[in-house]
């Protein structure tokens, strides 16, 4: 593996990225939905950073990769999903990769009629994206590698690495 951020980087991202977040939301009824299961622990530390009242929430995304790295049907479970109705709903996933997942995500959110829909990744991976979607917030652009670590996975694996690192060749 090769290390690509270490733990205090990552912190220093996040604690940004939720200053960031209680600024722009400072006058709103902000509910931070994170997509399980990659988000949990970017959300985890981003809704300690965002110094103001808000509500949490989940969405379960889960699109069958196994042994590989490339996405298949996308599946998306909405039953632990919360009243979004009115609500400034700031959507929270691990990596915007070709982007399928995050604009079915997006379609699905805004069908719950929230007030406003803003999404943040913690990863933006450059040169394989597949829809004309930017995520309004990110904490770090990274090259075409497979990255596993702080909540990302190889095959359910890795998920608890505290650091990011890119998988190798010879790791896949
Ligand atoms: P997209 O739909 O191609 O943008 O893929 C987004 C989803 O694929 C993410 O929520 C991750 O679950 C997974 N994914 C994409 N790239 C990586 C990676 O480099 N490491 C781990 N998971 C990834
Ligand atoms: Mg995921």
């Amino acid at each position: 593996m090769k290390r690509l951020f270490e733990a205090d980087e990552i912190r220093g991202a996040v604690e940004q990225l939720g200053q960031q977040v209680a600024r722009e939301y400072s006058e709103k009824s902000l509910t931070v939905l994170g997509v399980l299961t990659g988000s949990i622990i970017l959300l985890a530390d981003l809704v300690r950073a965002v110094d103001r009242p808000l509500t949490m929430g989940l969405i379960r995304a889960s699109s069958y990769r196994g042994e590989t790295t490339r996405p298949d049907n996308l599946t998306i479970s909405d039953d632990v999903l919360p009243e979004l109705e009115g609500r400034d709903v700031l959507l929270v996933d691990d990596i915007l990769d070709t982007g399928r997942t995050l604009e079915a995500l997006l379609e699905r959110v805004e069908r719950e009629n929230p007030a406003s829909l803003r999404s943040a990744v913690l990863l933006w991976k450059q040169g394989r994206q597949e829809v004309d979607l930017e995520p309004d917030f990110f904490c770090f652009r990274v090259p075409d590698v497979f990255v596993v670590g702080y909540g990302l996975d190889y095959n359910g694996e890795f998920r608890q690495l505290p650091f990011l690192a890119a998988l190798e060749e010879q790791d896949l």
